[in-house]
């Protein structure tokens, strides 16, 4: 049968395959709220919009594919945290999440601190005005000149990982002349995903150092003894997309056991931890994550605990939310162009984007949401995969959703929870355009990073 690019007119709904797991919501032209930014809503005409703008007029403006990012629902997030935690605490936003300039002003508008991987995202935030000594700097293998930046910058913390980086960073710091605040790493054997944990006697990854063993022991002997070095803490980051608050129960139970050995061993009690980040939040509607100040009460909780039976100082606590913060606050928007029904399967629906905009569904097999945003529709729901325009097969954006029948190509639709992991992880596949970020407030669009262009990619080709 040879098909148009671009079929239109209604399209039939399909019969669920046999064992699919979701019957379609009853109403699609629904917005839940537990997966959309907050000031997202569908206008009285049946245009969605965000921030008081319309996406027709915004996708008229910016194009398609683009990041909609709701500034407001942005803060009122990180402002969430930062009150949640409180003064006796520090919130790091993980900046790998997504990192701009306005992202950065708006952190530190909202007094939050920020972590930092590599160079370039520590560039980017002292570039955009983050006060050095509320920036955190981690990784597995920092080069040394990331390490003399930081360090020259004179970052708040940097999170040693491993035992040669002990060495370098008090190396570099010295003959810097500095004295380099630092935490380390280690790994607790408990590996925490969505709603369950796992405790394991031994840490195969390659972040950190393992509890087990007394390695973490060593590690703390070894930095203690280092003039470059000015030891305050321990960190431990169990995983990601957690709900489970469980896994950090675990996690606090044995940081804290380090923190009495280091007292009982060298008469020192540390004055802080860091419990790193890995908070879940809603995809689809089936995701229940837990609000701020329940995060807040529940981690403080179990580690007054553990110090008091411990007989220790409670330590200074801090977080390094980043997808609990972001993801939320960010939808995709595509329009739509071929509309291919698999009888008996499935319809795939193709965007202009896929696998360049958002790798996380092919890379780990993540659930999405997405619904009609340009006009409602009354059709009877079909069974949809919203796929990409790359030459892979795998490049799915949502594997299971329903969308209306009636669907045609043109449409605007959007994919929600997109604000995490996205446009951070975008690539240049087939040598696609990245993205623009927009950010929406009060009636306002502007854009915070724009869309590539075909000159960007030319520029990189030197040959
Ligand atoms: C990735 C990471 C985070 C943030 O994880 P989220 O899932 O985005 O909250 C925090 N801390 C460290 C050390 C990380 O590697």
């Amino acid at each position: 049968m040879s098909r148009s690019a671009h079929p239109a007119g209604p399209r039939h709904a399909d019969v669920l395959p046999e064992g699919h797991p979701s019957a379609p919501p009853a109403d699609l032209n629904h917005l839940d709220r537990k997966v959309w930014a907050s000031t997202v809503t569908r206008t009285p005409d049946g245009v969605v919009s965000v921030g008081g703008v319309e996406v027709t007029r915004l996708a008229e403006e910016f194009g398609t594919p683009a990041y909609l990012l709701d500034e407001t629902d942005f803060r009122e997030r990180a402002r969430a945290w930062r009150t949640a935690f409180g003064p006796d605490a520090d919130v790091f936003y993980a900046g790998k999440a997504f990192l701009s300039r306005a992202v950065v002003r708006w952190l530190h508008d909202e007094g939050l601190n920020l972590d930092v991987c590599s160079g370039g995202e520590l560039t980017t935030a002292l570039s955009a005005g983050m006060p050095a000594d509320r920036i955190a700097f981690h990784g597995n293998n920092k080069s040394v000149d990331e390490i003399e930046s930081a360090i020259r910058a004179g970052v708040g913390r940097i999170v040693l990982d491993s035992f040669q980086e002990i060495v370098r960073v008090a190396h570099i710091a010295q003959s810097l002349g500095k004295r380099q605040r630092v935490q380390i790493r280690i790994t607790v054997g408990v590996e925490a995903h969505t709603h369950e944990f796992i405790a394991t006697a031994h840490e195969d990854q390659k972040f950190g150092i393992p509890l087990a063993g007394g390695q973490a022991a060593e590690a703390v002997r070894r930095a203690l003894q280092l003039d470059g070095l000015e030891l305050i803490g321990i960190h431990s980051h169990i995983g990601s997309q957690i709900f489970d608050m469980s896994g950090f129960e675990v996690a606090a139970h044995r940081v804290v056991g380090l923190l009495k050995d280091i007292r009982d061993e060298h008469g020192v009690e540390l004055p802080e931890i860091d419990l790193g980040g890995g908070l879940g939040i809603a995809y689809t509607s089936t995701d229940d994550p837990r609000e701020p100040h329940e995060i807040a009460k529940a981690l403080t909780e179990i580690v007054s605990r553990e110090c008091e039976g411990a007989k220790l100082r409670t330590p200074r606590i801090s977080v390094e939310p980043g997808r609990a913060i972001v993801g939320p606050t960010a939808f995709t928007l595509y329009e739509v162009g071929t509309i291919k029904p698999l009888d008996g399967l499935r319809t795939y629906v193709s965007v202009d984007g896929g696998m360049s905009d958002n790798i996380r569904t092919a890379l780990y097999d993540a659930e999405y949401s997405v619904a009609l945003v340009s006009r409602t529709s009354e059709a009877a729901p079909m069974l949809v995969r919203v796929v990409g325009k790359h030459c892979e097969s795998g490049d799915i954006v949502v594997k299971d959703a329903f969308l209306p029948a009636d669907l045609a190509p043109g449409d605007l639709i959007a994919v929600p929870a997109t604000g995490a992991y996205c446009r951070s992880m975008a690539s240049n596949y087939n040598h696609a355009l990245r993205p623009p970020v927009v950010a929406v407030r009060d009636g306002e669009a502007r854009v915070i990073v724009r869309r590539e262009t075909e000159e960007d990619l030319l520029r990189l080709d030197v040959g």
